[in-house]
């Protein structure tokens, strides 16, 4: 920020400032506004440029005929620049909120102060003047992004019970932007939850994978589990609040699971995996009288149990959902320099090839996320990977693909119909193969093939 409180116009797109003098030449004002700006005074880089204009909707149609009018009713229209997309909106007031989503009605205004005192926190409610780059700032939201405060513009009670996603942006920010929530704001968290319940889990899951970008997302979800967000929305993690572990682990099982995905980054997706990866360790934990500690035998099993159904109602893409669910299933690694190359085969070809590099970054961070001295872990680890790469590198067969024989062969030499028993007499194939990588010939398979019908017959 210069001196005189004024940003620096070099830093914004040279298409939004153009934007911006194309309403000017139509006698319009235009703005640039909300989060952009709150990341140009953080000198962080903004993900998106919004621009408010006192244009009304038919006319920013006029001035922009290629426009597309993304949400036309409450103003706003996106422009598409250099293949980036610009969202214009009018300056809008609003009206009351009975869904808690959306308000019944929006009014156009021409005061740009009207405009931000709309907007969900201080730190968003700034707009810059593209002209001299003078930064309208009504509620002081530079003030409290030099405190290291988020804080709601208005009554946070009102203002949360208007808009339910609002709490989560709350809890998001606080990691994204490593601010501290103003007291009064937080205390509105609870008493407003109802409205939150409605949010749809679709938008849940956007807010997660935004706040997964942030150096330290726990920040997010320790708000939300403080003030009942979390209750709502995934109440299985907070079965492993202040559980105790075993002497292995410095942190309760809840801690541990924000350790972990902090030590995940920086693949979103990955990040809830390692959420969730211990999820099942509340409902596994049993006391060892042998070893004088807790046990949380089959974990990874329960857990991936728990985790498909989250993965679900949070409405993650089915190939997301399999991602996350395999990583809780498989997260444990019990690699020792005993094991053979079958024994690797045979672990590579149960987590799949395509989830070793996953599953390295996992495995790395849950053992970090001890807190205690991980550094043995961190050491097996790395002898896991060059034995996987060894096995690798020798090109033996770890899926069904990988044989020399396919399903068609199997129909044309045993006179077999097509069904399941064709998958099934593979994966008998497979196993072999990956115990003894030489029983990998066209012969010797089809003859497996035979005794395999045989015995089944
Ligand atoms: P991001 O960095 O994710 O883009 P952002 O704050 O810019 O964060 P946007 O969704 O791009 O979020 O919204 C742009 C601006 O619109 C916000 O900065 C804020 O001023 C306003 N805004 C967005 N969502 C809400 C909301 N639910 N309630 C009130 N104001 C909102
Ligand atoms: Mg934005």
């Amino acid at each position: 920020m210069e001196p005189d409180g004024r940003v620096d116009l070099a830093g914004v797109p040279g298409d939004v400032l153009a934007l911006c003098e194309r309403l000017r030449s139509q006698g319009k004002r235009a703005w640039i506004v909300g989060g952009c700006v709150r990341d140009m005074l953080l000198g962080r880089a903004a993900s998106d440029w919004d621009v408010a204009t006192d244009a009304r909707p038919p006319e920013l149609l006029k001035i922009f005929p290629r426009a597309i009018p993304t949400g036309i009713d409450h103003g706003t229209v996106t422009v598409v620049k250099g293949g980036a997309h610009y969202e214009v909106t009018t300056l809008r007031g609003e009206g009351t909120y009975t869904d808690g989503r959306r308000p019944d009605w929006v009014a156009f205004v021409d005061d740009i102060t009207a405009d931000l005192a709309r907007r969900d926190f201080t730190v968003n409610a700034v707009a810059v003047d593209p002209l001299d780059g003078k930064v309208i700032d009504p509620f002081d939201g530079r003030g409290d992004l030099a405190r290291g405060l988020l804080r709601a513009v208005g009554d946070p009670l009102q203002r949360f019970s208007e808009d339910g996603l609002r709490v989560l942006r709350a809890a998001r920010f606080v990691a994204t932007l490593e601010l501290t929530l103003d007291p009064s704001t937080e205390a509105a968290i609870a008493p407003t939850i109802g409205t939150y319940r409605k949010v749809a889990h679709e938008r849940v899951r956007d807010e997660w994978l935004k706040t997964m970008k942030a150096r330290t997302p726990s920040r997010a979800f320790e708000v939300m589990r403080r003030t009942g967000i979390l209750e709502v929305t995934c109440p299985e993690l907070l079965e492993g609040a202040g559980m105790e572990q075993n002497k292995w682990h410095a942190y309760d099982v809840w801690r541990h699971g924000m350790e972990c995905m902090d030590a995940c980054a920086p693949d979103p997706v990955l990040r809830v995996a390692a959420l969730l990866h211990d999820v099942g360790k509340p409902r596994t934990r049993a006391w060892s009288d042998k070893t004088q500690d807790w046990t949380f035998y089959e974990h990874e099993r329960v857990g991936a149990e728990i985790a498909a159904p989250i993965a679900a109602r949070l409405r993650f893409s089915n190939e997301e959902r399999e991602r996350i669910v395999a990583l809780v299933r498989f997260h444990l690694v019990h690699y020792s320099d005993g094991w053979t190359d079958a024994a690797v085969r045979r672990w590579i070809r149960r987590v799949g090839k395509e989830r070793l590099e996953d599953l390295y970054l996992l495995n790395a961070a849950d053992v970090t996320a001890k807190g205690r001295d991980f550094q043995p872990d961190l050491d097996t680890l790395a002898l896991l990977k060059a034995h996987v790469a060894r096995v690798l590198a020798e090109g033996a067969a770890l899926s069904t693909r990988d044989l020399k024989i396919n399903g068609r062969d199997l129909m044309k030499e045993l006179a077999l119909e097509p069904g399941r028993i064709l998958g099934e007499i593979l994966e008998a194939l497979l196993d072999a193969v990956v115990g003894d990588p030489a029983l990998n010939e066209r012969e010797a398979l089809l003859a497996r093939a035979r005794e395999y019908v045989a015995k089944s017959r």
